[in-house]
């Protein structure tokens, strides 16, 4: 398979995609319409926003070695993953996608060896489900032999909101209350165990099962419980939040939590010229998480302090982190997600955090960048 081989692929079956379902409803529910007036094939695609809206644009790296190994993420999570970056910040601001546009880099053994080619059917896999799932059209892109032994993909995300009323970082006011989606730590704390397995059984990245692959198609709700259950793999991004809290105006700010809820806080709170104080008590942390031990030290006893650095700086759980009036009542679930209150906006610029015994210390960002261990 050669590079047009692979661009003729994807336009055959992103196109087509866009095609049946215009077909099947009269118009363009899904797929290349309405937002995409052309797609894949020409010089360039050709936009069409929704009539009084902004657009906005958000670009990401995924660079193997740096945001994924191939040794540990499954190729479908490797695909599901580039695209679950890019629709996050579009949810962090209340977006709705338009179209995305994807880079691809591959080694040269992917295009002419029969297991490289499946890797990136199965990377395909994983990253049309979730455009499927939000109804985001693959509206163009580049591919490319990489020039060394690594995947690396540049993902390129079009959305739009209503003019003026995109959330952002820089609107929180003093006063306002915290909340976050779902649940924090998940992510970190999968891949914690996805690293202890595969240094302990030296084993290659995990398939998919097939069960996985049937539910993406069928978006049964067993099958998106499954797919919810692995919050590193696949992590779901938190567009139908973000377009409500825009369209019910209960937000003061927001941004998603891709770095550790304690280094995104910092960062909205540097926007917004605020403090922050948050309770550890309040914090919903993903039951992975909770079971997490140490895999150095093993003891019991590490367990609770284990589960709340994984909240606290864990990243990677692209859940989002906004601020409301304190006379806003926020809803216990938006869109079928569970919101929690974990603290207030105060005065100033110091963030901190109040232990269950009501001890108040200050919240350094402890994020930190996962192939590389650097903090
Ligand atoms: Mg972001």
């Amino acid at each position: 398979m050669g590079e047009l081989e692979l661009i003729e692929r994807i336009r055959s079956e992103w196109g087509a995609a866009g095609r049946a379902a215009a077909g099947a409803t009269g118009r363009a529910s899904h797929g290349l319409a309405p937002s995409v007036a052309l797609g894949i094939g020409d010089d360039c695609a050709i936009l069409r926003p929704p009539r009084g809206h902004e657009i906005l644009v958000t670009t990401d790296f995924t660079l193997e070695g740096r945001h994924f190994r191939r040794d540990w993420h499954p190729a479908e999570s490797v695909g599901h993953r580039a695209l679950a970056r890019g629709l996050s910040d579009l949810a962090a601001m209340g977006a709705r996608p338009l179209a995305v546009f994807l880079s691809l880099a591959l080694p040269g053994e992917m295009l002419s060896t029969r297991a490289g080619r499946l890797w990136v059917d199965r990377f395909f896999t994983g990253l049309r489900a979730l455009a499927d799932l939000h109804r985001v059209p693959l509206a163009g892109g580049d591919t490319a032999e990489s020039p060394c032994d690594l995947v690396l993909a540049d993902i390129v995300l079009i959305g739009s909101a209503p003019a003026g009323r995109a959330l952002r970082r820089s609107t929180a006011r003093p006063g306002d209350a915290l909340y976050v989606t779902g649940a924090l730590g998940g992510a970190a704390a999968e891949l914690a165990a996805i690293e202890h397995r595969a240094t302990k059984r030296q084993m290659g990245a995990p398939s998919i099962p097939r069960s996985w692959r049937n539910g993406w198609e069928t978006s049964s709700k067993s099958a998106s419980d499954q797919l919810t259950a692995h919050p590193q793999l696949f992590p779901q991004p938190r567009l139908a939040v973000g377009q409500e809290l825009l369209r019910r105006r209960l937000a003061t700010a927001a941004i998603d939590l891709s770095d550790g809820l304690s280094t995104d806080l910092a960062h909205l709170c540097r926007e917004s010229g605020v403090g922050a104080q948050i309770s550890s008590a309040a914090l919903p942390i993903h039951p992975l998480a909770m079971q997490a031990r140490d895999a150095q030290a093993n003891h019991a006893a590490d367990a609770p302090n284990r589960a709340l650095e994984l909240a606290l700086n864990g990243g990677e759980d692209y859940e989002l982190l906004f601020s409301a009036p304190p006379t806003t009542q926020i809803p216990r679930t938006l869109a079928g997600v569970r919101i929690t209150r974990i603290g207030s906006l105060v005065r100033g610029s110091s963030i901190s955090l109040l232990d269950s015994a009501g001890r108040r210390s200050p919240l350094q960002p402890g994020g930190w960048e996962h192939f590389t261990g650097k903090h």
